[in-house]
């Protein structure tokens, strides 16, 4: 039976590095990190993780800003606040959480945060330093799943990884820290012939799709560690991830579970990559 990886607990574990580190940087530096969280409009899922990521600011004793703005806010206006916060000498960190509303171009936002102050990782600068090697900010989902893998203390040098998924802000940057630790990396997705045959080659299996329970156990290497990225709504509308973590459980070695996995790392290394941001300003 496959061993749980507690992301809620490693979640707390990374937080309190960061409650312990802030009042050092304050110390030396004259003033906390400073993270800004935009939300545009009234999704609730957005509410949601938006409040979390305030939530752990306050938690680490970082100073942190909720800006809500109405869903009928202009691209226009919504790009002139991130260029204000580009210039606020006392900002670290500019969040502004996806989806935006159809008539605002994602693209455009991201490119507009500054690449120093991009927390999430996803300007084309932070990209383009993580598939060159070069420093920059890691997307806090995948260095959150490096971070549960590595507090299993699994050597990743030789071994097979499977990443299901190919998205900018999870698959592909996963692929590449698993490339960077010499794992030998595959990237399946939807035109993928026989996911399964593919998912069973992995020792380590990274599943972000977003279908609920699509990764059966029959799918799953035995002994094989599997990361759930997926948060979804099975049937009877309850939280699930997509592993069918009862079938998977029992042939794995390891997995992370839905909820409690993968999710507060997430917000975890969001804190971290503040903290980054903060240092990069001095
Ligand atoms: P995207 O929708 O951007 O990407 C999904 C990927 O899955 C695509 O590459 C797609 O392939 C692939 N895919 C779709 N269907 C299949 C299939 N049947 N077989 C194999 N591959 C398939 O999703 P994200 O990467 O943004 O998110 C994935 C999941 O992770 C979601 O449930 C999301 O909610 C969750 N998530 C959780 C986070 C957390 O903190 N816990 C953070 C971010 C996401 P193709 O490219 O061919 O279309």
């Amino acid at each position: 039976m496959g061993n749980i990886i507690d992301g809620k607990a490693l979640s707390l574990v990374v937080k309190d590095e960061v409650k312990a580190e802030v009042p050092v940087l304050e110390a030396q530096y004259g003033r906390k990190p400073c993270l800004v969280v935009i939300i545009v409009g009234e999704n609730p899922a957005s509410q949601v993780y938006v409040r979390n990521k305030v939530k752990a600011a306050a938690y680490t004793g970082m100073e942190s800003r909720l800006i809500e703005l109405p869903a009928t806010i202009t691209e226009e206006a919504l790009l002139k606040q991130i260029e204000d916060l580009n210039n606020d000498p006392v900002v670290d960190g500019i969040l502004v959480q996806l989806p935006l509303p159809k008539h605002i171009d994602e693209e455009k936002v991201i490119d507009t945060i500054s690449k120093e102050k991009d927390v999430d990782g996803f300007h084309p600068g932070n990209v383009a330093g993580l598939w060159l090697g070069k420093k920059c900010i890691v997307p806090c989902t995948p260095a959150g799943i490096m971070r549960l893998i590595d507090s299993i203390g699994l050597e990743l040098k030789g071994k097979n990884a499977v990443v299901v998924g190919r998205s900018n802000i999870v698959g592909k940057p996963i692929a590449k820290l698993l490339l960077d630790r010499h794992a030998t990396v595959t990237i399946a997705h939807s035109r993928t012939a026989d996911l399964g045959a593919v998912c069973r080659t992995a020792d380590v299996l990274v599943v972000a799709v977003g279908k609920a329970k699509l990764v059966t156990g029959d799918m799953v290497k035995p002994g094989a560690v599997v990361i759930d990225v997926g948060m979804n709504r099975d049937e009877e509308g309850k939280l699930c991830g997509d592993v069918d973590f009862a079938s998977a459980q029992p042939v794995a070695s390891y997995i992370t579970p839905v909820p409690g996995g993968v999710g507060p790392m997430t917000i975890a290394m969001l804190m971290k990559n503040t903290i980054e941001c903060f240092k990069n300003h001095f």
